[in-house]
């Protein structure tokens, strides 16, 4: 019946709303003189009377400036979280809907939400999604914007001066940003987050080892150091890959040495977004020629589609893409032969480092592989796959951990032999793969078995362990 409708509607839970938001400015490390700012958005709701008697306007907009993960919406959640209001928040790339009205009525909703639970802090992510110049915006999808972005105009009207709803939005891009946005009473403050100096990072660092279990000695500023240039997203994830080495290690605290390798995993993923220097080409070309070259020694693993040093969208260096029987490998119904070739083929890369760089010199830059390789063993000594413990895991117990850790390192030992072995062979065939990878960044599967026919020395390996 409609009264039973109605009474739905009334109870309805507001969509845009985010529970339990709890971050303070504490949470938000490295902002020097930018807090001060902030802690005047957070008055605006906790003396709004004052500003009021006074005559002093209180901005319907804030606009917060800056590259991504730099902590714009940890801070918008803070001034939420200080001022003890309620959190609202989209992405203006919802906005943006093929339908026409859709956009403007979940403005209109999110607003009508804000408004019923004030005192609250409306945040919009990405405003430039919605917010760009109309004259930008090409194609069918601009009759939607401009609905869209009519609509929050309105909206953003509609509280000027009361300070009972607070608009925060983000963007890396004020700049193209339509001019009736940025026109007073509507976002007429912009605060510039930049990336963190090093002190900042340091305070960054700190805040996010507060609920770790660091060890007493660590050198934050040694980290800080060497992460020139990352923003705070980045810093955080530095943290919890450091946990994760720890956990791996089955030690209980992590050490500045964690936190310099989670670092560098980081770093090389930072490298991937941007323009790589032509000596970390040739890192990643030698990583990824050594692979190939070890795998087409191995009947399961010469089947090589390509070879490319062309970084991909997620955080790999370089990819061989082996065609191996994956679901297999994933279920764990490989053979014992196949899982060997694997870790040899994982720690090519290592041993193509010592062969090129030499023991010195060595980079992390296989560090990755090396891990795969790693698992890879402990899971055939826990398969009771290799000889020593031959069908063990019908009677492992935790207390044989160090004796599965060392029979997992003979193992590791007895494919790095090996893939030294068949790089030493095949050294000319490595230069010859790494050099044509370093010009033409791609190889096919025709042109690398050519340089193979030409340079290489392959033959199947017997199984050694
Ligand atoms: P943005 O909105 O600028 O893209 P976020 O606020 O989403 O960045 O940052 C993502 C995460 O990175 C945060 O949740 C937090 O864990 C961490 N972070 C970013 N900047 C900082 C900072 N200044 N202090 C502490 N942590 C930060």
């Amino acid at each position: 019946s409609g009264a039973r409708v109605r009474r739905a509607k009334n109870r309805r839970l507001p969509q845009y709303l985010e529970r339990g938001v709890d971050v303070k400015f504490t949470d938000v490390a490295g902002l020097g003189k930018i807090r001060l700012e902030l802690e005047e958005i957070v008055k605006f709701f906790t003396h709004g009377d004052m500003y009021r008697r006074r005559g002093v306007k209180i901005p319907g907009g804030i606009l917060l400036c800056g590259p991504p993960g730099v902590g714009k919406t940890l801070l918008a959640k803070a001034v939420a979280g200080e001022a003890g209001v309620n959190f609202f928040s989209i992405s203006a790339s919802q906005f943006v809907e093929i339908y026409v009205g859709v956009g403007a009525s979940r403005v209109r909703a999110l607003y009508q939400e804000a408004r019923d639970n004030a005192p609250s802090v409306v945040f919009i992510d990405e405003l430039d999604a919605v917010g760009r110049a109309r004259g930008l915006i090409k194609g069918s999808g601009g009759q939607e914007r401009d609905a869209t972005l009519n609509q929050l105009l309105v909206c953003l009207d509609g509280f000027e001066g009361k300070g009972e709803v607070i608009t925060i939005a983000s963007t890396n891009r004020p700049d193209i940003l339509d001019t009736a946005l940025v026109r007073p009473g509507r976002f007429d403050r912009k605060i510039h987050i930049p990336k963190p100096g090093l002190i900042g990072r340091v305070e960054i660092l700190k805040v996010h080892a507060r609920k770790k279990p660091m060890a007493p000695d660590v050198d934050y500023l040694a980290v800080a150091t060497m992460t020139d240039g990352m923003v705070g997203a980045e810093l955080a994830n530095i943290i919890e890959v450091a946990a994760i080495n720890m956990m791996r290690d089955e030690r209980t605290e992590i050490t500045t040495d964690d936190l310099l390798q989670a670092a560098q995993i980081e770093e090389r993923g930072m490298l991937d977004k941007r323009e790589r220097s032509p000596e970390i080409w040739k890192q990643v070309a030698i990583n990824e020629a050594a692979m190939a070259i070890v795998a087409v020694n191995f009947p399961d693993l010469r089947n090589i589609e390509f070879v490319t040093i062309s970084p991909r969208a997620g955080r790999d260096l370089g990819y061989v893409r082996l065609k191996m029987d994956h679901i297999k490998f994933k279920e764990g119904m490989l053979s014992r032969q196949s899982l060997l070739d694997h870790i040899t083929v994982q720690l090519a890369p290592r041993a193509a480092d010592e062969l090129w760089y030499g023991e010195d010199q060595l980079s992390t830059i296989w560090a990755e592989t090396a891990d795969n390789a790693r698992s890879a063993a402990r899971t055939l000594v826990l398969g009771g796959l290799s000889e020593k413990y031959f069908g063990l895991n019908s009677f492992w117990t935790e207390d044989r951990i160090d004796d599965i850790d060392s029979e997992a390192l003979r193992i590791l030992e007895v494919c790095y032999e090996r893939a030294k072995t068949i790089l030493g062979r095949n050294r000319e065939l490595l230069d010859a793969v790494v050099d044509r990878l370093v010009e033409k960044k791609s190889l096919t599967k025709q042109e690398f078995f050519n340089l193979v026919e030409l340079h290489g020395s392959v033959q199947t390996m017997p199984p050694t362990i």
